[in-house]
């Protein structure tokens, strides 16, 4: 934490405590002012409104000397400035604002206490910064770690930083596999496109997330999906509607043994699955085929349908043409 050229308070630095005593040495909080014995409530924050002046919330003193007046003032703007080099993250002082009875001490007593965020919590507080432009009650416990950010950002801890990142994200990246392996989950379930938003969310939360319940999933979220996917189908069946959809029907094997036709439809809006088919328990005869395509191009609406595709089995091509007559 030690600064050498730069003016972030830490500890007792706030030049303000130069002009200020603690009636009670335990008690930070209540400041009384040597040039007038007022005593603030609020921390060297207040107490520094209070020898400055021009807040409507905190009396100004009158009996500060000029000079020291002057100190202060210019020690504020100096702080300030150091904290708009920054373009992109909250400045304490909104955050404070909010709240005027904080100080920054105080803050960070308060979030030691409260809650213990260590600046490898694995969730780059860079994200939260970014994330958080409108200041809440939560970014108070994030400003000292944003701080701990500028400074690395400056410069010479740059690598140091980065280095931090790729160790982070090394540990992150071997509890996420151990659990995959774990569940059985296959290789390509990172290529998902659900996954990074997935993450997103993970990161957004913060601290301390408690991992999705059995019962959700198996119960509430898997109702909410169900609705949100009948949603979209809806918007595509609204599409075939509208300008026409091509059905298409593909055999093939599973695993073991079975014999499987898939059903989809092709739209605008790309290509969704509909129905599977276990077609084992009868053989790909050209009438069965024809049955269950007709079947199909009932259920999507015939007058929707513009063509059908199919593989080139030949059964398949013997129930086209049935289709081709009858539709
Ligand atoms: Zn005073």
């Amino acid at each position: 934490m030690s600064q050498s050229n730069t003016t972030i308070p830490s500890g007792r630095k706030d030049i303000a405590w130069n002009y200020a005593t603690l009636p009670d040495p335990k008690n930070p909080n209540n400041v009384c002012c040597p040039f007038c014995g007022k005593v603030t409530n609020g921390g060297i924050y207040r107490h520094k409104l209070h020898l400055v002046g021009g807040n409507r919330n905190v009396k100004e003193c009158s009996k500060v000397p000029k000079h020291v007046k002057e100190e202060i003032k210019e020690f504020i703007k100096k702080k300030n400035s150091l904290k708009n080099q920054i373009d992109d993250i909250p400045h304490l002082d909104d955050i404070v604002d909010l709240e005027e009875d904080e100080d920054e001490e105080d803050l960070q007593t308060k979030r030691k206490g409260k809650r213990p965020i260590s600046g490898s919590s694995g969730l780059g507080p860079t994200a939260q910064g970014k994330k958080s432009k409108q200041t809440g009650p939560i970014d108070l416990y994030f400003a000292k770690d944003v701080k701990e950010i500028v400074r690395q950002r400056r410069g010479k801890n740059k690598g140091q930083y980065d280095e931090n990142k790729k160790k982070l994200r090394e540990d992150a990246v071997q509890k996420f596999v151990t659990w995959m392996y774990d569940a059985g989950i296959p290789f390509n379930a990172v290529k998902y496109d659900s996954l990074q938003p997935c993450i997103d969310a993970i990161e957004n939360f913060g601290v301390g997330m408690k991992p999705p319940s059995y019962h959700e999933v198996r119960v509430k979220y898997l109702k909410s999906s169900l609705t949100n996917t009948n949603l979209f189908l809806k918007s595509h069946e609204e599409d075939h509607a509208k300008y026409g959809c091509t059905i298409m029907a593909d055999g093939w094997m599973d695993k073991k043994g079975r014999s499987l036709i898939n059903f989809l439809v092709n739209g605008p809006k790309g290509t969704v699955f509909v129905e599977s088919v276990d077609a084992s328990s009868y053989s790909h005869t050209a009438d069965k085929m024809y049955e269950l395509l007709s079947r199909f191009v009932n259920r999507i609406g015939e007058k929707n349908v513009v063509q059908v595709v199919t593989d080139n089995a030949s059964c398949n091509v013997k129930a086209d043409n049935f289709i081709n007559f009858k539709f």
